[in-house]
């Protein structure tokens, strides 16, 4: 893809975006499954059901562009979900394994708000407001769900379970 001015640009991103929500619509239910924690799995769960509406505002974006959606591969989405599979699979000990799956979710997230927070502006510039507005929803539900994670993280790192197992 030629990228020429900024709304090759910004295409360009929301096609990142979509591939990486997609993937994320087909990680999230797995991580929800490997956690021990019923609150993580809720957690990762509830996430799922708005990474659902993530690429559901991604075609809509796309559709008041008058573009069919397109993803392209975001490499970036493939990694950080590949290192999320390598700590489930090399962490026996649940209460562990729950903090290293949080530790992947959070750089997952850290990546989206990035993500969304550049697409946020580019958008603003071109005057598409109706973009702004569903890149700043999902940008919101992204920074609520970083912030769940590093709370859960916190909660479990000092619980007795987590020590004990430590131990
Ligand atoms: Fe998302
Ligand atoms: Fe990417
Ligand atoms: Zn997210």
């Amino acid at each position: 893809m030629n990228i020429e001015n900024m709304q090759d640009l910004f295409v360009e991103q929301i096609q990142d975006l979509y591939d990486a929500e997609q993937r994320l619509t087909k990680a999230l239910p797995e991580m929800a499954e490997a956690a021990a924690s019923s609150e993580l799995r809720r957690a990762f769960e509830e996430h799922h059901g708005e990474t659902q509406g993530h690429v559901s505002r991604l075609e809509r974006i796309f559709e008041g562009m008058g573009l069919s959606p397109k993803a392209t591969t975001c490499d970036a989405m493939k990694g950080l979900i590949k290192e999320g599979e390598t700590i489930v699979s090399d962490i026996k000990q649940s209460a562990l394994r729950d903090a290293g799956l949080i530790a992947a979710a959070n750089r997952v997230e850290h990546y989206e708000i990035a993500a969304y927070g550049s697409a946020k502006t580019f958008a603003r510039n071109l005057g598409m407001e109706r973009a702004v507005m569903m890149l700043e929803e999902t940008l919101e539900e992204e920074k609520n769900a970083d912030q769940k994670l590093t709370q859960l993280a916190e909660s479990m790192i000092n619980s007795e379970a987590l020590q004990t197992q430590l131990r």
